[in-house]
């Protein structure tokens, strides 16, 4: 006879299964697929997620809670069966409160103003978009009010990608740094010593920037026996199972940081979910636990590791072998410099350590302030410029460089941008923490040894997947909840150096 907690693991087992299928069928379609894929693929995705969807929702599966509900209560409610269960109804929950005329109008809206915003971004005109906005904002505040009482209507979504996390808990935090990390950016700037970065631009081979990138991650410890690497467009993690977690990249003949920054930031992703215990395997649980804590492994990797001039003493004579030409006549001092060179950029995605984080408070302003009506979308563009002015003392030149750069408000993501900013806080966190335990890491990474920090990670945070949330995991490792001293320490002493303040 299956105990209860059995058969709940069957019924999930099955789910996830359609789950990582949905996750293969979209690495195919990002990775190999001809553009005539697309409209099958489309129907075949849709099919595979609605199927998930109602496995998950089903009857049988909320009987099956139930009685895991209760075969637990005996349990430690630390184990891994009873985290499981709870967990799970807290995700079952989440879900049967959405009525599924929203979810159908939901995505009817969203595939609709994705192709309106690619417009409207194209010919740099907000108007295009507006309408399609002004939807996905009513019907994100639709979706706050099936999960009333809330403190703010922005916590049920933000709770989507960050469990347990409240927006005051986030702006907090996000308080303390914004004028911090404005007044950093204006001095580098207008007092700094100027930073050439031209090294990083010169013609760089692609083959030979993908052996580097690999050379360099099977260092750190991806594990190609249980993942591979590929090009995309935009780069990915995603995994079928704990034993398969693949990871894509892209290249710029151009400018060397786009591979290097961005295989390691991929690599810090897909390290995380190739280090859960394989006995969460096929469960809720077999998962990074937040998209912030996710967000501190790979920025972990790839700034604190990767942009750290102690990295680059190991690293500098092996891109020496693969680039003689480009590089052999620099020093560790002035490559340093050139990868972390801080700019006024207007979009996100390129932005540097420094200016990172006020982009995306920048963005939580606005959708907070959408989000109780105090801001109309038609707005938007003015409000946006005004604040862009206020923390970067420049104004983008147009709606495309703008308010319109991100594609995430378009697919109805409101709430997600907070957590790239949490990864760098939480990562900055941890690091101060690590180096309590492992007093010689930067001696380690000189020697270009990762063992020991790979196997902390694994220990703390990795072998865990959804276990605990990501506060409550936050905390049990460094005693403290989120913070922003730790990464306002880490930018100024890393910053000033740099620009010699
Ligand atoms: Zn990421």
């Amino acid at each position: 006879m299956t105990t209860p907690i059995e058969n709940l693991k069957k019924l999930l087992g099955e789910v996830a299964d359609l789950h990582y299928t949905a996750a293969l069928l979209n690495w195919d379609h990002q990775v190999n697929m001809p553009p005539g894929g697309a409209r099958p693929r489309a129907m075949q995705l849709a099919t595979i997620s609605r199927i998930a969807h109602d496995n998950f929702v089903s009857e049988e599966m909320g009987q099956a809670i139930e009685s895991a509900k209760q075969a637990v209560g005996d349990l430690d409610a630390d184990s891994d069966d009873a985290r499981l269960v709870k967990k799970t109804d807290h995700d079952y929950l989440k879900e049967i409160k959405v009525p599924s005329d929203w979810v159908a109008d939901f995505s009817r809206i969203t595939a609709l103003a994705h192709g309106e915003w690619e417009k409207a971004r194209e010919q740099s005109d907000f108007s295009i978009f507006e309408p399609h906005a002004k939807e996905i904002i009513g019907l994100r505040q639709q979706y706050a009010d099936f999960f009333k009482p809330y403190d703010h209507p922005y916590d049920p979504l933000l709770d989507d990608y960050e469990p347990g996390m409240k927006s005051a808990q986030v702006k907090s935090v996000f308080d303390a740094l914004k004028p911090f990390q404005i007044e950093l950016v204006r001095a580098i700037l207008e007092e700094g010593e100027p930073v050439d970065d031209g090294i990083l631009h010169l013609n760089y081979e692609i083959q030979k920037q993908w052996d580097f990138g690999v050379e360099v991650i099977k260092d750190i410890g991806y594990d190609f026996e249980n993942g591979r690497q590929d090009k995309s467009t935009h780069p990915f993690t995603t995994s079928f199972g704990i034993t398969d977690v693949r990871i894509t990249t892209r290249f710029d003949p151009n400018f060397l940081n786009t591979a290097i920054f961005g295989t390691l930031h991929e690599a810090g992703h897909a390290m995380y979910e190739q280090g859960i215990r394989t006995e969460l395997d096929r469960t809720p649980l077999a998962a990074g636990t937040s998209l912030g804590m996710h967000e501190s492994q790979s920025r972990m990797w790839e700034n604190l590791v990767g942009r750290s001039k102690t990295f680059w003493k190991a690293y500098l004579p092996k891109l020496k072998e693969y680039f003689p030409d480009q590089v052999s006549d620099v020093n560790v001092d002035d490559f340093y410099r050139a990868i972390n060179k801080v700019e006024r950029s207007f979009i996100r995605v390129e932005a540097d350590e420094a200016t990172y984080n006020l982009h995306i408070m920048l963005r939580f302003d606005l959708e907070m302030a959408m989000m109780v009506g105090s801001l109309a979308v038609k707005d938007l563009p003015e409000a946006w410029d005004e604040k862009f002015e206020h923390f970067f003392g420049v104004r983008p030149p147009d709606d495309a460089k703008g308010v319109l750069q991100d594609v995430h408000w378009s697919s109805g993501l409101v709430g997600y941008f907070p957590t790239y900013a949490l990864g760098n806080l939480i990562a900055s966190q941890l690091w101060e923490r690590i180096h309590e335990d492992l007093p010689d890491l930067q001696a380690q990474i000189e020697q270009a040894s990762f063992d020991n920090l790979l196997e902390w990670l694994r220990e703390h945070i990795h072998q865990h997947g959804s276990k605990y949330e990501p506060m409550e995991l936050l905390n049990r490792v460094t005693g403290s909840g989120l913070e922003a001293g730790p990464y306002m320490r880490y930018l100024e002493t890393k910053f000033k150096e740099i620009y010699d303040l």
